[in-house]
């Protein structure tokens, strides 16, 4: 029987980086410059009660282009202190606002000041959001057990340079590996770290064995590979979705096209 693994993102490759930045603040503009310069992409978490007086609304969709637009709540409240018709507004008008703006259908988020509860997430899937990041590191490469809690690797003043090296040498087994680093833009000239970000994209960036993504493309990305169907002997395999989706049989990489169906 065959032995099939979910070992591969977009492209064939093994590695995936991510990057997810929050608030938008005005040195956004420098850290996506930064990001376009080295093909890296990010997802950036935007509060739409405020986004305006930085990026004005004509102009937010090409600010942010290549990259993709998120929720990060309309007003940064604490949503676990809020009551739930406040929290679904929050997170209504936030989408509302910023779909309008972005052009496209908005449906991440990150939790403002990382502030969640397993009641927070139901209220968050009844307003469609799909994948919800959280502040709180993991310092490995796994994809998440529920988007809904998004554990990145790390913050990028978590070693992000020195991790690098980890990340494209260390075996796992085959294991698929993603890096997922967040943080703020505002906190490069308080922290007068600019360069250590402009390094790490220049070593990270522009290689064919990373898939550069947004977080919203991974999430796409694992729920095709997961609405793959594979025959009972694994030797046939349908993809139903509208994603190419890449995994290996007996170690050989393969590719099941969009509304596929091999024999493998
Ligand atoms: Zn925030």
């Amino acid at each position: 029987m065959n032995k099939i693994k979910f070992n591969r993102f977009h492209g064939g490759v093994s590695h995936c980086l991510t990057m997810s930045y929050d608030d938008g603040p005005k040195e956004d503009a420098r850290l996506l410059d930064i990001f376009n310069t080295n093909g890296i992409k990010g997802t950036f978490h935007l509060n739409s009660g405020n986004i305006f007086s930085r990026y004005p609304e004509d102009k937010l969709a090409d600010v942010y282009a290549g990259h993709e637009i998120s929720c990060h709540m309309a007003s940064h409240p604490f949503p676990v202190d809020l009551p739930d018709m406040a929290n679904l507004l929050e997170i209504q008008e936030d989408r509302r606002i910023l779909e309008r703006a972005a052009g496209y259908v908005v449906r991440g988020m990150s939790y403002p000041f990382g502030n969640y509860s397993a009641h927070v997430i139901g209220l968050l899937r009844t307003a469609g959001i799909e994948y919800s990041r959280t502040t709180r590191a993991t310092n490995n490469w796994n994809l998440p057990e529920d988007f809904m809690e998004w554990h990145p690797t790390c913050h990028h003043n978590g070693g992000i340079v020195e991790k690098f090296a980890d990340f494209i040498t260390e075996d796992r087994w085959g294991r698929p590996k993603l890096f997922y680093v967040w943080g703020h833009s505002f906190e490069f000239p308080r922290d007068d770290n600019w360069g250590m970000m402009e390094e790490f994209c220049k070593l990270a960036g522009g290689r064919d064995d990373i898939w550069y993504a947004t977080n919203i493309e991974i999430v796409d990305y694992v729920n095709a590979q997961k609405a793959l169907r594979f025959s009972a002997d694994c030797d046939k395999v349908y993809n139903p979705t509208c994603t190419d989706v890449w995994f290996t049989v007996n170690g050989e990489t393969v590719c099941c096209g969009a509304g596929k169906s091999l024999i493998l």
